[in-house]
């Protein structure tokens, strides 16, 4: 999700770039991935870059009830400002005082890379329990079958077998 913005960078502030982004994400550690589509409003500030971006993501997800793999909508409104880490007229490195260490930087090579941003607000915004849909049926405890998609006789079969041992007990003996 790289977009080059030296010749922003150069520009005054209040100069724009409209991009369009569509991507795929590795979301950390995990196996999964994120497609993320929209568009990116890069507006020049006094100091660097001010990103307004309207995306939508499908992430991509493990249900905690059934193990199945599933995708999660999410809308992402970003607004941040990055700074870039050189000055591209003196070509030394910003003073970049007073500026915390959680705001994003524009890199040595004038690109501005949004993806660690886009990572920060699903992992805010994403839902908190992965399941599939509300009411995941999730995996049998007996069999392992996958409950949304099958039925199995596990239950019925305990039913079956209290129900047998009753019928038993109340038959009449001879
Ligand atoms: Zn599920
Ligand atoms: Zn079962």
């Amino acid at each position: 999700m790289d977009f080059k913005v030296a010749t922003l960078l150069k520009a005054s502030s209040g100069n724009k770039k409209l991009e369009s982004v569509s991507s795929t994400l590795k979301m950390g550690r995990s196996e999964f991935k994120c497609d993320v589509d929209g568009s990116v409003l890069l507006t020049k500030t006094d100091v660097g870059v001010w990103v307004s971006a309207c995306l939508s993501a499908k992430i991509g997800r493990q249900c905690g009830s059934c193990l199945d793999q599933y995708i999660e909508p999410l809308d992402l409104a970003i607004e941040e400002e990055y700074f870039p880490l050189l000055n591209l007229v003196t070509g030394e490195r910003n003073e970049l005082e007073g500026i915390g260490e959680d705001n994003f930087y524009i890199g040595e090579d004038n690109v501005l890379d949004l993806s660690d941003a886009v990572r920060q607000y699903i992992s805010l915004h994403a839902s908190i329990n992965s399941k599939c849909k509300e009411y995941c049926k999730a995996l049998c405890v007996d069999c392992g079958i996958n409950l949304n998609k099958e039925k199995c006789n596990c239950r019925n079969n305990k039913k079956n077998t209290k129900l047998a041992a009753l019928l038993e007990s109340f038959r009449p003996t001879e």
